[in-house]
């Protein structure tokens, strides 16, 4: 009698055994499952540089072993994108990126391609040719590269950061609205690229994207009235904001009102025409910059 009952209790205490076994198996894996379901950070770090390349736009990624180019400045900054390119030590871009055929963007394109090899380059469709947007054409086949004309929508890899297209979404009379406008995303930092797009493609783009936040804009169009309305800027509500632009350039670039609505929602702001040129540098979850710091102040608003 005393026998079963023994038997009973080791029965009893082997399933309690098991079903804690059980549970603590069960429990390691949630844990285990919890932990591969989470974003891991990228290895390295990312670099934005914001080049000083007068009225002009030039743009600097680079990645542990990837580069590319947005944009190189006018026809006579080649020289110098190209002198900081080399500075930098870059050997080889990924990608070459025009946003627009305007020589602002895309002037320095020909010495960038005679300088140093390029995989791939992304322009928008060329429909109205410009004589540097046929300098540049030629030079593409002189070097036998074809052009990608990337759509919305699409995505690439450079090193561990991934870039989306985001306009144009389709072909607009306004030669600044086909600007390609794009978003670089590197673990949990963003940066939005944006060329020279106006209000008509910031709509567009407001109305098909769902996510369109990022930490640093670049401020549309060198700080043009015709970009960066209320709505686009709240929807992307960066930390930080950074316009390219000449000193004293024949425009009134960068636009007062523009300043106003940058200075009124506390983005911090950087200029390429006071500034020089301003790095970005982020791990995947923090950005830092490497300049001084500067706060718009009444003397910048005024004429
Ligand atoms: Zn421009």
């Amino acid at each position: 009698m005393s026998k079963s009952i023994n038997y009973k209790s080791l029965r009893t205490i082997a399933l309690t055994l098991l079903i804690a076994l059980v549970l603590i198996i069960n429990q390691y894996g949630t844990t285990q499952d919890k932990e591969t379901s989470t974003t891991p950070l990228p290895s390295g770090i990312i670099e934005v540089h914001f080049i000083d390349a007068g009225q002009g736009d030039s743009i600097l990624i680079e990645t542990k072993d990837s580069a590319m180019l947005i944009d190189t400045g006018e026809n006579q900054k080649g020289i110098d994108v190209v002198n900081y390119l080399q500075s930098q030590n870059i050997k080889k871009l990924d990608y070459l990126i025009g946003t627009h055929p305007y020589s602002d963007h895309i002037g320095g394109l020909d010495e960038v391609l005679d300088s140093l090899p390029v995989d791939q380059v992304l322009l928008p469709e060329i429909t109205n040719k410009t004589a540097t947007s046929q300098e540049v054409l030629d030079t593409l086949a002189k070097k036998n590269l074809t052009i990608t004309i990337p759509e919305a929508g699409s995505q690439y890899n450079i090193g561990d950061a991934t870039f989306t297209i985001l306009a144009p979404g389709k072909a607009y009379d306004d030669m600044n609205d086909n600007s390609l406008v794009i978003k670089l995303n590197f673990g949990n930092n963003s940066f939005l690229f944006t060329g020279d797009a106006e209000q008509q493609s910031e709509k567009d783009i407001l109305a098909k994207s769902s996510d369109l936040s990022a930490d640093v804009l670049q401020i549309a169009h060198h700080g043009s009235v015709t970009s960066t309305s209320q709505e686009f800027l709240d929807a992307v509500a960066p930390a930080y904001a950074v316009i390219c632009v000449g000193a004293d350039n024949d425009y009134g670039h960068p636009n007062e009102e523009i300043l106003q609505r940058i200075k009124g929602r506390s983005i911090k702001l950087y200029r390429t025409d006071t500034q020089g040129t301003i790095v970005f540098t982020s791990n995947g979850k923090n950005i830092s910059v490497d300049t001084k710091d500067y706060e718009i102040t009444d003397a910048d608003l005024i004429d």
